[in-house]
């Protein structure tokens, strides 16, 4: 592992996280994401894009200890035992504040599933300062993406940005027995969007629901989409698109993950 340092430009990832069950799973998912880990630069800070913290305007998490949130129901007892103790980025909050000045502080939101679902198990240890910026429900897709290229600076201030969602992301077409087949269309829109990522098409990428009905039924709310446009618009033209992983689990879940740079 290197460390990060004056002069390093940090990459940027989505990252996706799916079931909850990821969190306390061994599979090829988990142990990209370990490998992914010891490949990257260590970050000063990690700041999560959240799927799971929707707000009415953009907030930042400034809190000192941020406390584990456990948002979600109906799940074995270990899920909920689990901590990750990061300690909070308040400077780096403040930081996110000078570039986004109508974003609002928060200090009483903590580290929800999007961010602890994948830290764990790439920085089990829980030791580098963590916090998360909401996604603001009044926003469009290209105002998403107005503010994730607003946020580049901070890959020059060694916060890793992280969007934590799943590029396709369908309830109702989950299906919950082991290792199912893919829905058509959620491998078709997958697919969509990762070849837009690959060409930098931030149109597609931003208007995606111009593949049509493949993005209606693999999209039918866009908070685990969104988290992708603010790491896509911290793309420079240096960096190269990667996907660490890739896959679709319960036939509805993209597993995809990207890394810009
Ligand atoms: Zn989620």
């Amino acid at each position: 592992m290197t460390t990060s340092g004056s002069g390093t430009r940090m990459p940027a990832l989505f990252l996706a996280h799916g079931n909850p069950m990821n969190a306390i799973a061994d599979n090829e998912f988990t142990r990209s994401l370990g490998r992914l880990a010891a490949e990257l630069p260590r970050p000063d800070a990690i700041m999560v894009v959240s799927a799971h913290w929707l707000t009415w305007g953009t907030r930042v998490l400034s809190a000192e200890t941020p406390r584990t949130i456990h948002d979600f129901s109906g799940f074995p007892e270990a899920l909920y035992a689990i901590q990750y103790p990061a300690p909070g980025a308040p400077g780096q909050a403040q930081l996110v504040r000078e570039l986004l000045p109508e974003a609002a502080l928060d200090d009483g939101w903590g580290l929800d599933h999007a961010s602890w679902l994948v830290l764990r198990h790439m920085w089990p240890a829980a030791d580098i300062p963590t916090f998360e910026l909401s996604l603001d429900l009044g926003a469009t897709p290209q105002e998403h993406w107005d503010l994730g290229a607003r946020l580049l600076p901070l890959r020059d201030r060694g916060v890793l940005v992280v969007g934590s969602g799943n590029i396709v992301h369908s309830f109702a077409g989950a299906r919950w027995e082991p290792d199912p087949p893919a829905h058509p269309w959620a491998t078709e829109f997958d697919a969509w969007v990762a070849d837009a990522l690959l060409r930098g098409d931030r149109e597609s990428l931003v208007h995606y629901d111009s593949a049509g009905t493949v993005a209606r039924l693999s999209v039918p709310t866009n908070d685990h989409y969104l988290p992708l446009l603010y790491p896509a618009a911290m793309r420079t033209d240096a960096d190269e698109v990667t996907f660490p992983h890739a896959g679709i689990e319960m036939a509805s879940m993209s597993m995809r993950c990207v890394r810009f740079g």
